[in-house]
């Protein structure tokens, strides 16, 4: 009994300065990891996109606030290095333009909806049009504003595919810490998309397959 006791005090000391080191422990993404501004700034009309390379880096023209701003968990998504989500908003995609090194651009994956552009010396996604007929996303790019030093786009609000972070290797005994972390910061977690979005294409498809109804 006394040796059980003994040792649990023990482990009760080991314990107590890990939990200490580790209390901001989960680090989703370094633009919401270190607060991030909560409202887009009034009149914003966009800003340029800039890949990683350090010589002829890709440059993407915005010429529009993004939309649906969103933390991501997915596995195609690009993030930064050592991130656990993306971050990742629309723009129609005829406001997004390259400017800068086009040649340097590959689609990750053609099949895939989104066609994400990726810089082929750095990795970073540069923007991903949505091109297929009909879809309801058609018309729309996905980007990632922080590529931008433009302070002022629209913030995240939401996170989506949550529990995809499980695919990219996080274990899945991380995932309740990882949504108390999320509602903490105001993004509340979902496993695919928010309510509004599911509900846009959940409409989309009542209104193709005849059985939406107004009321
Ligand atoms: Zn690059
Ligand atoms: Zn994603």
């Amino acid at each position: 009994m006394a040796r059980k006791a003994k040792k649990a005090v023990k482990a009760k000391k080991k314990a107590a300065p890990a939990r200490k080191a580790s209390a901001p422990s989960i680090m989703l993404h370094p633009a919401i990891d270190r607060g991030f501004a909560k409202s887009a700034s009034k009149n914003f009309s966009g800003g340029t996109l800039k890949c990683h390379c350090a010589t002829d880096p890709v440059t993407v023209e915005l010429s529009a606030q993004t939309a649906h701003n969103h933390a991501c968990g997915c596995t195609k998504c690009w993030k930064p290095d050592g991130a656990i989500l993306s971050i990742v908003a629309v723009v129609p995609s005829d406001k997004a333009r390259v400017t800068a090194n086009a040649h340097k651009l590959k689609i990750v994956d053609e099949s895939a909806l989104i066609q994400r552009y990726a810089c082929t010396g750095c990795g970073v996604h540069m923007y991903g049009p949505v091109r297929k007929a009909g879809h309801p996303f058609e018309g729309l790019s996905f980007v990632h504003s922080e590529l931008s030093d433009k302070k002022g786009w629209s913030p995240p609000g939401f996170a989506a595919f949550v529990s995809s972070v499980i695919e990219s290797g996080v274990p899945p005994s991380k995932l309740p810490a990882i949504r108390k972390r999320l509602k903490a910061i105001g993004l509340e977690p979902y496993d695919c998309l928010n309510p509004g979005l599911m509900d846009y294409l959940a409409t989309a498809a009542a209104k193709k397959a005849g059985t939406y109804r107004e009321s």
